[in-house]
């Protein structure tokens, strides 16, 4: 069935963050042909394919607003889109952008009822919780991703190029502005490659993941083999106060990825990088539970050892490394849930190819 309006609208003002938004909950699937060299399929609100017809072997996905609240990487997403069906920018490779949460969005918030980065790789499938808007989105996502990993028309590059930044903007400032998380890759190596693109895009704090974990990149690198990544872009801004020129390498770097063969990068030096590895993560166990420092601390701030971090009740968390740092502190979790991850240098050195 064809939407001769949201088409035209579409095709005329490129503004898929607009139709996203006004239609939240859902959007039937259209498609159409752009300059004849691209298949533009809607596959859902906030779900966007690009197919051009040339032969590719990257199939690149970028995602922003899972979190709702965290605008500069929607902008930055939604200025891609734009340019791209405005005929600005020629696609090279197949692109998926996905609008994670747009209800959220529409609210100005994290989230409607909970953290979507929390709900993936099958975690929505939890049946002792509630359903939530959110669970049925990371499904839907979930499906989004594999669908379009799996559709692509070349078949004999296995495994693919298979990419995911999933762009986010932190709660708080941060001592290092920028920083990535590379998911947990179960002992295989670190890619050099990788590390230059997030050079590139002005990433050179990266903390690595040594556990699974329920967020959107640990899913595309888990279940599909993608070089999937988390990346914080900054500090949360309302729309529109959003400093672009802070983003101005990073959107070069994702303009180059999507449209041409290769990104320019210099090569990997690890003394570029600070490099963290999670030490400890503390849960929230009780409605007790405090921080001990002051609400506008930045991520990767470090303390003295012994130093008093937080308390849950009758439990006490102090610094026991030296150069142990904080990061992403949040008292308001959920019960249960991580209520702040505690980081410390580490080195690629070994296991980097
Ligand atoms: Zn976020």
């Amino acid at each position: 069935m064809s939407h001769p309006t949201l088409l035209e609208q579409l095709q005329q003002d490129g503004d898929f963050l607009k139709l996203t938004l006004s239609n939240p909950n859902a959007l039937e699937p259209f498609n159409f042909s752009l300059l004849d060299d691209t298949i533009v399929c809607i596959w859902d609100t906030g779900v966007i394919c690009f197919e051009p017809k040339q032969l590719t072997h990257q199939d690149i996905v970028l995602s922003c607003g899972v979190h709702g609240n965290e605008t500069a990487p929607i902008e930055i997403c939604a200025d891609i889109v734009q340019q791209v069906l405005t005929g600005q920018i020629t696609l090279k490779h197949r692109l998926l952008v996905l609008f994670g949460n747009p209800p959220a969005i529409n609210a100005s918030k994290r989230e409607i009822e909970e953290n979507l980065n929390r709900l993936f790789s099958g975690q929505h499938n939890d049946t002792a919780v509630t359903p939530s808007a959110e669970r049925e989105r990371a499904k839907k996502l979930e499906g989004y991703v594999g669908q379009f990993y799996s559709s692509s028309r070349v078949t004999d590059l296995v495994p693919r190029n298979r990419y995911l930044y999933d762009l986010h903007t932190a709660i708080r400032g941060s001592r290092f502005e920028k920083f990535a998380v590379y998911p947990f890759l179960h002992e295989k190596p670190w890619r050099k490659a990788q590390f230059e693109f997030l050079q590139a895009c002005d990433v050179t704090t990266v903390l690595l993941m040594q556990t699974p974990a329920t967020t959107f990149s640990y899913f595309a690198s888990n279940t599909h083999g993608a070089d999937a990544f988390t990346i914080e872009l900054g500090k949360v801004k309302p729309f529109g106060q959003n400093d672009m020129t802070r983003f101005t390498k990073v959107c070069t770097a994702l303009r180059q990825l999507i449209s041409h063969d290769t990104v320019q990068t210099v090569a990997f030096d690890e003394h570029q990088f600070q490099l963290y590895q999670v030490y400890r993560a503390i849960n929230k166990q009780t409605e007790a539970f405090k921080l001990h420092f002051a609400d506008d601390v930045e991520n990767f701030t470090s303390y003295p050892v012994g130093t008093l971090l937080a308390s849950d009740g009758e439990l006490e968390y102090r610094v026991e490394q030296p150069g142990e740092a904080l990061i992403f502190p949040n008292a308001k979790v959920a019960k249960g849930q991580r209520a702040m991850l505690m980081v410390v240098p580490t080195t690629v050195a070994g296991n980097v190819v």
